[in-house]
């Protein structure tokens, strides 16, 4: 069973239902046991997405897993208010087991299994029936059994909604999927398009404006996703617009650089950058914004882009990664000192390449 329809390519038809739905349905009735597997370093979709998932079963008397490879950021806590959700870097064993002894994996939010790290070999290897739901461009399909990709949705969450809508046993009825669900689904919404951005269609807004109808608290969400900063990480995103940003005039980019030295100073916690790369596409002339943070193994790479650039190709050929068109990551092995260097002479080849979109680029 392999599908792929990109919803994008319909021009915002409104709502489509999802044909591949009837087949997860049936698949999911068969009571399997389920694991539920979403990306490293999980956002705000990926655990909305494993969480509303979940939602969903349990409200049909199911159960299943939520495993991810590494810590969520500690904002989300409020979907997982009892710490269910499995953690490799945790608790690599349980984590492997819940693998290793699944019947079923659906796999949230990431086009590529080696989006999970240590986990990707373990589900490759596994015999288990794998579902793959994601809004990536280029999915793997090779490595999955059922796949519905939408690289036009917003996000996952907002694709997995569509999909639960299909289910003849929610029959377009959100109040069916309960508030729990409907919550986690919001999360992930309001955090992928950063709070109604970017990445929306009227399909993002019809399915916010059902959400709401059913009485789930965008307020509250809001303040839990969006106005909960520690001190630290304010004084951090302080310290970065003021003493690391660097504009390049001619390239209509920015970046900027949290280091090891930083993550101690400001007490750095995993998630607390989340969101700080999009602040200099504020600034009129900048294009595209990059954030790198170095780690002890790596320099992780976030990319944004306001304009034509592809920040996804971008990733591709020179940050060993991907993402979206607007909004990529990937990971740089070199010391620190030379990413800056590095990401313009990239940036530079890449548009001599490609064109460089700007010029035309009126928004
Ligand atoms: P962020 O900058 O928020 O970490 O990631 C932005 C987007 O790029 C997300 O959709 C995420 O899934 C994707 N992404 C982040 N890091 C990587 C990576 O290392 N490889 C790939 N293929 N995608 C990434
Ligand atoms: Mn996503």
């Amino acid at each position: 069973m392999q599908y792929i329809f990109n919803f994008a390519a319909t021009n915002f038809t409104r709502m489509t239902s999802i044909p591949q739905a009837k087949d997860l349905e049936k698949l999911l009735s068969q009571g399997l046991k389920t694991i539920i597997i979403s990306h490293f370093n999980p956002d705000g979709d990926a655990i909305g997405s494993s969480v509303g998932m979940r939602g969903y079963l349990q409200g049909t008397g199911r159960q299943a897993t939520v495993a991810v490879p590494s810590r969520k950021p500690e904002f989300l806590d409020f979907l997982d208010p009892d710490g269910e959700i499995l953690c490799y870097a945790e608790n690599k064993q349980a984590t492997l087991d819940a693998v290793n002894g699944a019947e079923l994996i659906i796999c949230l939010d990431f086009n590529r299994l080696d989006r999970t790290e240590w986990l990707a070999e373990s589900i490759e290897a596994s015999q288990a029936t794998k579902v793959l739901i994601d809004h990536h461009l280029h999915p793997d399909t090779d490595k999955f059994d059922l796949v519905i990709s939408d690289p036009g949705a917003s996000s996952t969450c907002e694709l997995l909604y569509r999909v639960l809508m299909s289910f003849s046993s929610v029959g377009s009825d959100p109040s069916r999927l309960g508030l729990d669900t409907l919550t986690a689904i919001t999360t992930g919404i309001l955090t992928d398009t950063n709070n109604f951005n970017n990445s929306i269609t009227p399909d993002t807004f019809a399915i916010a404006s059902d959400i709401l109808r059913q009485g789930v608290d965008f307020d509250a969400i809001n303040n839990l996703v969006f106005k909960r900063y520690s001190e630290s990480r304010m004084r951090l995103m302080g310290h970065l617009l003021t003493d690391s940003m660097e504009i390049d005039r001619p390239l209509k980019a920015s970046s900027m650089v949290i280091t090891l030295k930083d993550r101690h100073d400001f007490n750095f916690s995993d998630g607390d950058s989340e969101g700080f790369v999009n602040l200099p596409l504020m600034i009129r002339d900048v294009e595209v914004s990059a954030l790198f943070s170095e780690t002890a193994e790596y320099v992780r790479v976030s990319l944004r882009s306001k304009g034509h650039v592809s920040v996804n190709a971008l990733s591709n050929a020179y940050f060993n990664g991907g993402g979206h068109e607007r909004a990529a990551g990937g990971r740089l092995y070199m010391p620190i000192s030379q990413v800056r260097d590095y990401f313009l002479r990239s940036l530079e080849q890449f548009l001599q390449i490609n064109g460089n979109p700007t010029a035309e680029s009126e928004r």
